[in-house]
């Protein structure tokens, strides 16, 4: 029995996917490389802007042929573009998909598996979920990995959903209301990636700064739960490195700051969407802060974390947005000099507030323009930013070989390739740094100084 599962959009649906996939091999299924070998495609989808949905639904109707060629393989459809509410119109849209599954729940498909296969794991894995669901009385579903196939970083979700309605955004309508998961079901997960050999976790939430405000547990603490939560997390032995994403400006409070500086394997490296860079733009956004607001939140995180590295997001041609005003989003980054940006084009999206209230009036041309002007001027910043590495040594989380070449991720998530012999996966090793350019490094790495004698020639 041998499963595929496709996955785009953000990394929480990458955690969902693993969520999937470990559940799956728990039943015994294993990976299949091509949809025509799968018994179980898993379509995990993105509709925070046209272009994932328009992938999707041209994947579905490549499925269709599938389904109609081995109507007994099932074909479950999962993510955003199902949500958390009435799937009639998906149904009469694409009869051919077996099972609509919201995002980060699984449960329709371990129940299918069990009535269909007969499989009595997969009752224990409702069973798991119910029970989740039962004592926690919210929806956590989020399942435990499997045994095998541990990674070197992993994903934990610790918050669902989002209540913050900026106005261009679908996810509050197709992930729900904000949810925290308990601090100990979060420690017992990351305890057991731990277990398994992951060095790496990054804890993941749409704000994962107002992670645990919702829980009773919480009620009336002095401390941040998020800070609570990294604290706790970070005394499992054997895990290196620790990160959260996505952070709000409006919550990326004073101690989240001490506690990514005062935590050893907390890497510090923050990702803070700004989105604009105009006060009239970010109010139509409503996104509740100002560009000076961010200017001080970026002073206030370089000066608490030493040696910091800033990711932010940016929208260009929202509904209305002036030549002028993106003019001043492009003044902004180039002052800030951050470390990274991820530049999108709007895209209206169905039920949100822009959509029902903004005429989407910037012409694609004009969009695509400032995302390029934006793009270049990053790439430049992060050029310069980047070539200071040249010559130093730098160390790196190993995760992977791409062909030939080992690749890692520095604490402030750049990402650094090397040629060596030997098993470096998951090691922590010290590169010198022969090559700066600005979307990766290279260098060699100091041979004795970390993977010493376990490091075999090839
Ligand atoms: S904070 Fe805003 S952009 Fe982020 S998920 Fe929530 S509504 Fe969407």
């Amino acid at each position: 029995m041998r499963y595929h599962i496709w996955t785009i959009g953000c990394q929480m649906n990458v955690a969902d996917s693993q969520r999937v996939a470990a559940g799956l091999e728990r039943l015994g299924y294993t990976p299949a490389g091509r949809v025509a070998e799968a018994d179980v495609v898993v379509l995990n989808t993105c509709v925070v802007r046209q272009q994932p949905e328009d992938k999707a639904v041209g994947r579905l109707n490549q499925l269709r042929a599938f389904k109609r060629r081995h109507p007994d393989r099932i074909l479950a459809l999962m993510g955003c573009m199902v949500g958390v509410k009435d799937t009639s119109a998906l149904q009469a849209r694409f009869p051919w998909v077996d099972l609509f599954l919201p995002p980060s729940d699984p449960t329709g498909l371990w129940a299918m598996l069990a009535e269909r296969e007969l499989l009595d794991e997969a009752q224990t894995l409702i069973a798991d979920a119910q029970a989740r669901r039962l004592a926690l009385s919210r929806t956590d579903t989020v399942l435990p990995p499997s045994e095998e196939g541990a990674a070197v970083s992993a994903y934990v979700p610790i918050v669902l959903g989002c209540s913050h309605a900026c106005t261009y955004c679908i996810i509050p309508y197709r992930r729900g209301p904000e949810r925290s998961r308990p601090l100990e079901a979060i420690v017992a997960e990351a305890a057991q990636l731990a277990s398994q050999g992951v060095k790496e976790i990054t804890l993941l939430g749409q704000i994962v700064d107002r992670y645990g405000y919702d829980l009773p547990e919480f009620a009336g603490a002095s401390e941040m739960p998020l800070v609570a939560l990294l604290r706790r997390v970070h005394e499992i032995e054997g895990l290196e490195r620790l990160r959260f994403l996505t952070s709000h400006p409006n919550w990326m409070k004073t101690p989240l700051l001490h506690a990514v500086a005062d935590l050893p394997k907390v890497c510090e490296h923050i990702e803070a969407p700004i989105q604009a860079g105009d006060d009239d733009v970010l109010a139509r956004m409503r996104r509740g802060y100002t560009v000076a607001d961010y200017r001080q939140l970026v002073a206030r995180i370089r000066e608490i974390i030493p040696g910091v590295s800033i990711a932010t997001d940016v929208i260009v041609g929202f509904p209305g947005e002036t030549a002028a005003q993106f003019q001043h989003t492009y003044e902004l980054l180039e002052d800030l000099q951050l470390d990274k940006a991820h530049i999108a084009r709007y895209s209206s999206r169905p039920q949100t507030i822009a959509t029902r209230r903004f005429e989407d009036d910037v012409p694609e041309e004009e969009k695509e323009r400032r995302r390029r002007a934006l793009d270049d001027l990053q790439s430049r910043i992060v050029g310069a930013l980047n070539a200071r590495y040249a010559g130093q040594t730098v160390e790196i989380l190993v995760e992977g070989r791409k062909k030939h070449r080992w690749f890692g991720r520095t604490r402030t998530d750049r990402l650094v390739f090397f040629e060596a012999g030997g098993d470096w996966l998951g090691r922590l090793a010290r590169i010198k740094i022969t090559w700066a350019g600005p979307w990766s490094l290279v260098g060699e790495p100091e041979a004795a100084a970390t993977c010493g004698e376990d490091v075999s020639d090839e």
